[in-house]
């Protein structure tokens, strides 16, 4: 069946995320805790074709801005936790985000999007952030800055280290009922199958 060719061939490009592996990510602290918890134990995430394609079609989108705008990512780690970071524009971390909701104000931003942002500015030890906004609809390109204060990153750090030590703990522990979930990620999580009981994933 060509939707299961075309699966598997995304699977292969969605390697990396399963290569993250034992160490945490900047993503762990901003997404739901438990998916980096059954990652951590080695379980295999199973993706459905949906999710697969709208993953590809992001992560395409998102190499292509890249490449013509000549940026490279850049690997971080900041107090034991990892980053990818798209870029840096003058002297400061930015990120290349796509959509297709026009975005005109800054509360229209996801939140998920700015704090990225904000671990970008801590894992570098700046002040400022850039986050460059390419609406794949109406094609509109926004550059958005943000600048956090000293007692805005020490709160964040405090945050950092409170969510990471969880994370660790309740896989110290192998106590996947520690950490919070996150209800409103479970219908494209490839972890469900494990963390709700559903057998509905489409892939391994
Ligand atoms: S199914 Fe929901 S609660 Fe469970 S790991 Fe996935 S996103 Fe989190």
């Amino acid at each position: 069946m060509l939707e299961m060719i075309v699966a598997k061939g995304i699977l292969k490009r969605l390697k990396y995320k399963e290569t993250w592996g034992k160490e945490l990510h900047r993503d762990d602290l901003i997404y739901c805790p438990r998916k980096a918890y059954y990652r951590i134990k080695g379980y295999t995430p199973k993706l459905d074709y949906q999710t697969l394609l709208t993953f590809l079609v992001g992560k395409a989108v998102h190499d292509v801005i890249e490449e013509a705008l000549g940026y490279a990512e850049i690997k971080l780690q900041y107090e034991g936790v990892h980053a990818s970071i798209d870029s840096l524009y003058r002297g400061c971390p930015l990120e290349i985000k796509t959509t297709t909701k026009a975005i005109f104000n800054p509360y229209e931003i996801p939140k998920e999007w700015i704090e990225q942002l904000d671990y970008g500015i801590l894992f570098t030890g700046k002040h400022t952030g850039y986050l460059l906004l390419f609406d794949l609809l109406t094609k509109t390109i926004v550059l958005w800055r943000r600048r956090l204060t000293d007692s805005q990153l020490k709160e964040l750090r405090r945050t950092l280290i409170k969510k990471r030590n969880l994370i660790l703990k309740a896989v110290e522990v192998d106590d996947v009922d520690m950490l919070e979930k996150h209800p409103e990620e479970c219908s494209t999580c490839g972890y469900k199958y494990i963390c709700r009981g559903e057998e509905d994933g489409e892939t391994d």
